[in-house]
């Protein structure tokens, strides 16, 4: 019975041994979404529709939000309630069921997913190398009695079928290039064959479908999560909203990416796609059709497709590797190792955590950056590296500045919490190239310095200003969280 529609077979996992169950004991198929916050393009829906077809059963969709997820904000929470509404609405169109939940204390329901699948003849769930859905979905494999399903929803290739030991972006650009082609062209949006489930949940559906941005305000209002923390207005979460944005790029601003993609200062020289890329509102097969099919030039699409496919998926690929990828512990031996021979060097100014937070620094870009990131819940790709960097030289030892970096990352960023986070971190502490001296505090790792981000154009007055710009004051904990046993 896992004899999985072609186009959608080799993005599937078991994460259990356990069959299928029996149809005629059964009442749907569940796709549990975690993450993958799109009905269009949504391998996951896909694959819960191809199985739902071969068993004569519908297929009950189903998002949870918890309250209590690291970094759970205002912010966050904002994002995924307008995303999930979008979901719920855009399921209905394609003939789907979709129920939604959102956890509060007076209302809390323990084990939906458990009690929902009790009466599914499989469950299948999004594949994410990180952050909570990776230790979710294993946890309830382990203990549930149904089949179990991860979909591999947030690669253009999936991870799995790329082969093992590739450990530089070069081998891993040419293993993924000559695979690219399939699976863009591999068949989605599947329809269901079983008219929309009508039966009994368990729970009361929030029905996020009929509410309002007022009743979500209310709804993100009473849950137990920092409220100190604003939403993100910039980003309206929505898959409409993301596929103007995305077209909006690819006609104005594709042609001169490769030369305008490092001016922090030019807010229209890249694509800002990440925060819906990273809570799957889009997926990267949809962009890869837009930026193929766009009248520029072939440079200007392969620099923005090896960021998208390439670097991206690349981190993806390496956090599949590693259970503790988010961790400092994680990083290879030579830097950690050189880092850690400097740790009593002295600093020369340590920072409380709440002046990092709010971009209270002697140093104006990296003021720029954390306010432009607290402010927006978006930094600039430019000045992450710079930002990063500094921050070793003003905490006491190397994990303090991995964990109090991944933390203002994490909490801050709509597009945190991501492979790309951990991935990108582990340049910032040394996983390429050696720096050409030892040094203080660094040891082999290269420091940098603003030299060049400062030559841009324009780039000098918006730090100023960015500097300088008012910034929310959010609550801040005394110590900052460790990451050591982060997945
Ligand atoms: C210290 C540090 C932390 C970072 N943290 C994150 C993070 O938490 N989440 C995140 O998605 N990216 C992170 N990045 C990578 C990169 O900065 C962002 O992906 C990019 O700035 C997002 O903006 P954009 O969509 O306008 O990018 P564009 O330049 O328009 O690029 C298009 C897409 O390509 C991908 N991409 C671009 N650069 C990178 C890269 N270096 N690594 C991986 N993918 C890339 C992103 O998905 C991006 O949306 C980090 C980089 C550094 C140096």
């Amino acid at each position: 019975m896992t004899d999985w529609h072609p186009d959608i077979a080799d993005r599937i996992r078991p994460l259990n041994a356990t069959p299928i169950g029996a149809p005629a004991s059964c009442a749907y198929v569940l796709c549990w979404i975690q993450q993958t916050l799109r009905s269009d393009d949504n391998p996951l829906i896909d694959a819960a529709i191809d199985l739902g077809n071969r068993l004569g059963l519908p297929v009950l969709v189903y998002h949870g939000l918890r309250e209590d997820y690291p970094h759970a904000s205002d912010r966050l929470h904002h994002f995924i309630l307008r995303a999930s509404r979008d979901l719920q609405r855009e399921c209905v169109r394609r003939g789907l069921r979709c129920v939604t939940f959102v956890d509060q204390a007076q209302t809390r329901e323990k084990g939906l997913v458990y009690r929902l699948a009790a009466t599914a003849a499989a469950v299948l769930t999004d594949d994410q190398p990180v952050f909570v859905a990776r230790q979710q979905a294993d946890n309830f494999a382990a203990r549930c009695d149904r089949a179990v399903f991860a979909v591999d929803t947030a690669r253009l290739v999936p991870t799995r079928v790329l082969p093992a030991g590739l450990k530089t972006t070069p081998a891993f650009r040419k293993a993924s290039g000559a695979l690219r082609p399939q699976y863009e062209v591999h068949r989605n949006n599947f329809v269901p064959d079983c008219p929309a489930y009508t039966g009994d949940v368990c729970f009361k559906d929030a029905n996020l479908a009929q509410a309002s941005n007022t009743a979500l305000n209310d709804l993100m209002a009473h849950c137990d999560i920092d409220h100190s923390l604003p939403p993100a207005p910039d980003f309206e979460p929505s898959a409409a909203a993301a596929r103007s944005a995305l077209d909006g790029f690819v006609t104005d601003a594709l042609a001169t990416y490769p030369y305008r993609r490092n001016n922090a200062a030019d807010k229209a020289g890249v694509s800002r796609l990440s925060p819906y890329l990273h809570f799957g509102v889009l997926g990267p097969r949809k962009m890869t059709a837009a930026v193929r099919a766009a009248d520029v030039t072939a440079n200007a699409k392969w620099k923005y497709l090896d960021e998208l496919l390439t670097w991206r998926e690349y981190f993806h690929y390496l956090a599949y590797q590693d259970d503790n990828f988010a961790s400092f512990r994680s990083l290879p031996d030579a830097p950690r190792t050189s880092l850690e021979a400097h740790s009593s060097d002295p600093r020369p100014t340590l920072y409380a955590l709440t002046d990092l937070v709010h971009g209270n620094t002697g140093d104006e870009t990296w003021n720029a950056a954390q306010r432009q990131w607290l402010a927006t819940g978006y930094m600039h790709n430019n000045l992450r590296m710079y930002w990063g960097k500094q921050i070793i030289k003003w905490t006491p030892d190397p994990e303090t500045a991995w964990d109090t970096a991944c933390y203002l990352n994490d909490r801050l960023a709509l597009d945190g919490r991501d492979p790309a986070t951990y991935g990108n971190m582990k340049w910032v502490f040394g996983m390429a190239k050696p720096a050409w001296k030892e040094q203080p505090i660094y040891g082999w790792v290269a420091p940098k310095s603003d030299r060049a981000l400062r030559k841009r154009d324009g780039v000098v007055a918006w730090l100023a200003q960015s500097a300088s710009r008012d910034v929310p004051q959010i609550n801040v904990p005394d110590a900052v969280p460790t990451y050591s046993h982060a997945g």
